[in-house]
C-alpha cells in the first residue's frame, strides 16, 4: 500500500508542507498527501489583524484548500481533529456541522503510516476573570471578522444617532507585535472611516489604550526597538500602559492588578499563546502546561517516531538555549521546508535531518505609518531597520509564503491584481 501521510492542519506550516509534499511525493506516487483541516479557506494567520481592522479584504487573499490539493496533487478533508490511537494508526475527526448546526459530515476516522500535526495555537489568557466573556481574540478569520463587525456598527451606530462627536474606546491586552501591529492598523482605519464618511466619530475620539503587563512594548524584541515603537504610538494618540496586569475583565471595563480601571466598549485579547486543549496528552504523548506537543529537532514527538508535530502547536528545542523555537511564522516556514525533505529521506529509509532555529528578525509594521524592526544577519548581527525599507521587508515575509503555496508567476501575477484593486476598490472594508 502507497505511505499515507496525514497533515493536521493547513496554516502557515502545514499548507507549505502539503503543498510542498503533494509536488514531489505526491506527483511521482512515492506516498498519499492527506491535508486535514476545519475550514475550507486559508488565510495567512499574521493578516489577521489586518483582517480586524478591515484593511484587508479576506475574500481577496484567501486560498481554497480544494483546489490547492487539486493544482497540487495532495487531498483535502475537511473536519477537526479530536482524538488519536496510535496503536491502531488513526486520527479521530469529529462531526463537521453546517451553519444551521446540521451535520455536515459525520464523524469519522482517518489512517496514517506518517501524521504530521500542525494545529497552531490560541491566545491564552491565562484564566483571566471575564475575558473569555468580554473580550474578542484574533485567532481565527471568523473571529477577526467579528470584531471588523462589531467596530462598523459602532460606527454605524453614531452615524444615524442625534448626537455629533460621539466617542469609541478600544483596549488591547498584550503589547507584544499583535497588539501594537491592531493598534496602529486601528488608528489607521479610524481616519480612513472619517474619510469615507462616517465622520461622527473623529480620528481623535477613537480612543486606544495598549495594556502591557512587562516594563514595555514588544517584549521578545530587544529593547532598542520598543523604544521607536512605543514613540510612534504615542505620537498616533494611542494610550500606552506598561507594568499593567488586567486582573479582571467586566463588560464596560478592564481592571489591572494595580487598580485601575480602563473603560472600553471593545476589547481584544492580545497577549500569550496556547496549543489547542484536545492536545493535552493526546494518547499518551508528552505535552508542556500550554498543551505544546514536545518534539525532538526531528520534529518527532519524543514518544512516537511516527508522528511529527511542528509550528506553534510544538515544543521543539533550540540548540544552545533553554529556550523552545519561537511560535511565529518564519519558524513554521522553515520547519516546513525541513520536513518536506525529512519525510522524503524517511521514505527512503535514510536518516532524517535536525531543526535549529534561524532567526532572520523581527519586524512590526506600524499600519501605513512605518514599519520597524531588526533583521539579522550571519556578518552583520542585527541590523535595525524602519520605515520604508523595513515595511518593504515586512510584506516580504507574507509573499515567502505566497510563493511557497503559488510559486513565482502567480505570486507576482496576485502582486499585479492587488496594485489594480487598490486603485479601485475602497481602502477600507465598510461592511
Ligand atoms: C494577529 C497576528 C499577527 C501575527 N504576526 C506575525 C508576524 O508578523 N510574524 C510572525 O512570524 N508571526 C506572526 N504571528 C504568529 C503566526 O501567525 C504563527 O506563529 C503561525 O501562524 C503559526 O503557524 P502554524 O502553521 O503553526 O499555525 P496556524 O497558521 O495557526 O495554522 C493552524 C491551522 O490548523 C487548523 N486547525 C486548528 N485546530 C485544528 C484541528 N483540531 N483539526 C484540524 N485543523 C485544525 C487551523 O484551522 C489552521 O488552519 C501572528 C499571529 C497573529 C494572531
Amino acid at each position: 500500500m502507497t505511505h499515507r501521510i496525514v497533515i493536521v492542519g493547513g496554516g502557515a506550516g502545514g499548507l507549505e508542507l502539503a503543498t510542498r509534499l503533494g509536488k514531489t511525493l505526491g506527483k511521482r506516487g512515492s506516498a498519499n498527501i492527506t491535508l486535514v483541516d476545519t475550514n475550507l479557506t486559508h488565510i495567512w494567520k499574521p493578516l489577521l489583524h489586518e483582517v480586524a481592522a478591515g484593511s484587508l479584504n479576506t475574500s481577496e487573499d484567501e486560498l481554497n484548500y480544494v483546489a490547492q490539493a487539486k493544482w497540487n496533487h495532495f487531498q483535502f478533508q475537511l473536519g477537526r481533529m479530536s482524538g488519536l490511537d496510535r496503536a491502531t494508526k488513526q486520527i479521530q475527526l469529529a462531526a463537521t456541522l453546517d451553519e444551521d448546526g446540521r451535520e455536515l459530515l459525520p464523524a469519522r476516522t482517518l489512517g496514517y503510516d506518517t501524521l504530521v500535526i500542525a494545529v497552531g495555537s490560541n491566545t491564552n489568557d491565562f484564566g483571566t476573570l471575564g475575558a473569555a466573556q468580554n473580550c474578542l481574540f484574533l485567532d481565527t478569520r471568523k473571529q477577526a471578522e467579528r470584531f471588523h463587525q462589531q467596530l462598523l456598527n459602532h460606527y454605524l451606530r453614531a452615524h444615524a444617532g442625534d448626537n455629533a462627536n460621539q466617542k469609541i474606546s478600544v483596549a488591547i491586552v498584550g503589547a507584544g507585535a499583535t497588539g501594537v501591529e491592531l493598534a496602529a492598523e486601528l488608528h489607521h482605519a479610524a481616519h480612513e472611516l472619517a474619510a469615507y464618511g462616517l465622520d461622527r466619530i473623529k480620528p481623535q475620539d477613537m480612543h486606544i489604550t495598549l495594556i502591557e503587563a512587562g516594563p514595555r512594548v514588544l517584549p521578545a524584541l530587544p529593547e532598542r526597538i520598543s523604544v521607536p515603537v512605543h514613540k510612534t504610538l504615542e505620537k498616533l494618540g494611542v494610550t500606552v500602559m506598561t507594568n499593567a496586569a488586567v486582573s479582571e475583565v467586566t463588560a464596560e471595563s478592564l481592571k489591572t492588578s494595580n487598580g485601575e480601571v480602563i473603560e472600553a466598549s471593545l476589547k481584544v485579547w492580545a497577549a500569550g499563546i496556547r496549543a489547542p486543549a484536545f492536545l493535552k496528552d493526546i494518547d499518551g504523548l508528552e505535552t508542556n502546561r500550554i498543551n505544546q506537543l514536545l518534539v525532538r529537532p526531528t520534529l518527532q514527538t519524543t514518544l512516537d517516531d511516527d508522528i511529527f508535530a511542528f509550528g506553534d502547536c510544538a515544543a521543539c528545542p533550540q540548540p544552545g538555549s533553554d529556550r523552545n523555537v519561537p511560535p511565529r511564522a518564519q519558524a513554521a516556514h522553515q520547519q516546513a521546508s525541513l520536513l518536506a525533505k525529512g519525510l522524503k529521506a524517511r521514505l527512503e529509509g535514510k536518516p532524517l535531518p535536525t531543526y535549529a532555529y534561524r532567526d532572520y528578525g523581527s519586524l512590526v509594521s506600524l499600519s501605513s505609518f512605518s514599519a520597524v524592526g531588526n533583521l539579522m544577519g550571519n556578518l552583520t548581527g542585527s541590523v535595525m531597520l524602519e520605515g520604508w525599507l523595513a515595511r518593504m521587508f515586512y510584506v516580504s515575509l507574507y509573499r515567502m509564503h505566497q510563493m511557497a503555496l503559488y510559486g513565482t508567476f502567480r505570486t507576482l501575477m496576485l502582486m499585479l491584481g492587488s496594485r489594480i484593486g487598490r486603485g479601485t476598490e475602497p481602502r477600507l472594508k465598510l461592511h
